[in-house]
């Protein structure tokens, strides 16, 4: 598949009245057309921060270290060097509107308030669509109703705040497919919804994918979720991605001890609608980041003298299938 984002080497620190922190330290993924990435982590894991970079959403204060690279191929053909794009710059907004979609946990992130639903996805759906009014109001009505909204006809004249907060999140989600994005950024999306729309969602989800060719980063801190819905799954731990690789090998044969501890948190993979129980001991918060392993304060495993003194690198116990673990050696095996 082609690649159409590539992130290296991603650092983001932020000043703050207590010093700088660094909430994401040396991140490093990619996103294929037509595929899902899987970002999974507790909260303050560094996800959401992640992708605000992408978004050049950060606020004033982040700062984004120099050895970063973050290449976007766009729908054209042409390469962005996001990391070094102007936050206000008309080249990120453009990125912003046409290429890359976000749909967050708080609908009214997205909507106006002054427009109607309708209005809204009709300009998102003529911007990339030569269709006239008539047929994308038609277009609006079928996406309402593809995720789950009733009445869809007399749903689509009416304001973001007519609707209640469960179909505000789906109207939310239909307008970012609206605008038939080429990577779409989900932040929690479903979260809120009850198990048969949330399933219904991710199934419209899919079928977008495939039918736009879209690739997408879904972020999320339920694992069966992710089981749902992605290729790859990255897990994310005080900023760093300890584990990586693709969906079925990293829940089948999880190589780092948090991953192992977030699955054994599911009671069994045939439920995968169990909500995901934190692994026993509190996240560190990012400003006392432990030396050495960033785990080392909650893993049963930890080497002493090793795992609180030196922070391991990426070894890959099989192809494509990588870990941040002192218990796998720099051949992928297993030294313990
Ligand atoms: Fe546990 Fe050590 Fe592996 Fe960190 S490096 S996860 S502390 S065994
Ligand atoms: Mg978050």
């Amino acid at each position: 598949a082609e690649t159409m984002l590539k992130v290296e080497n991603l650092s983001i620190s932020f000043r703050t009245d207590e010093g700088l922190i660094t909430p994401v330290q040396g991140v490093g993924f990619e996103v294929q057309a037509g595929r899902t990435l899987g970002l999974v982590g507790e909260s303050g894991s560094g996800k959401s921060v992640t992708t605000k970079a992408l978004m050049k959403l950060l606020p004033g204060n982040a700062v984004i270290a120099p050895e970063t690279s973050m290449h976007y191929t766009t729908k054209a053909g042409s390469e962005v060097r996001i990391d070094t794009l102007k936050p206000g710059s008309r080249a990120a907004r453009q990125l912003r509107g046409g290429e890359i979609g976000m749909i967050f946990q708080e609908p009214m992130a997205s909507f106006s308030p002054v427009y109607t639903i309708g209005n809204q996805m009709m300009e998102a759906i003529r911007l990339h669509k030569p269709v006239g009014r008539k047929e994308a109001r038609a277009i609006a009505i079928e996406m309402l109703d593809r995720v789950g909204i009733s009445h869809p006809a007399g749903r689509i004249d009416q304001y973001p705040h007519d609707l209640s907060g469960g179909m505000r999140q789906r109207a939310m989600i239909a307008l970012a497919l609206s605008a038939g994005p080429r990577l779409l950024i989900a932040d929690e999306p479903t979260t809120a919804l009850d198990v048969t729309i949330q399933a219904q969602v991710l199934e419209l989800m899919r079928e977008l994918q495939r039918d736009l060719g879209m690739g997408m980063i879904f972020i999320t801190h339920d694992l069966g979720v992710i089981a749902q819905i992605a290729d790859e799954i990255a897990v994310m731990y005080l900023g760093t991605i300890v584990e990586r690789g693709p969906t079925r090998e990293v829940i089948r044969d999880p190589k780092h001890p948090y991953t192992q501890g977030l699955l054994r948190a599911i009671p069994s993979l045939d439920h995968l609608q169990d909500r995901l129980t934190p692994v026993p001991g509190d996240t560190p918060s990012p400003t006392e980041r432990p030396k050495g392993c960033p785990f080392h304060t909650r893993c049963a495993q930890a080497l002493v003298g090793t795992c609180d003194r030196k922070t391991p690198d990426e070894v890959f116990p099989s192809r494509g299938h990588g870990v941040r673990c002192w218990l796998h050696d720099g051949n992928g095996r297993s030294v313990a």
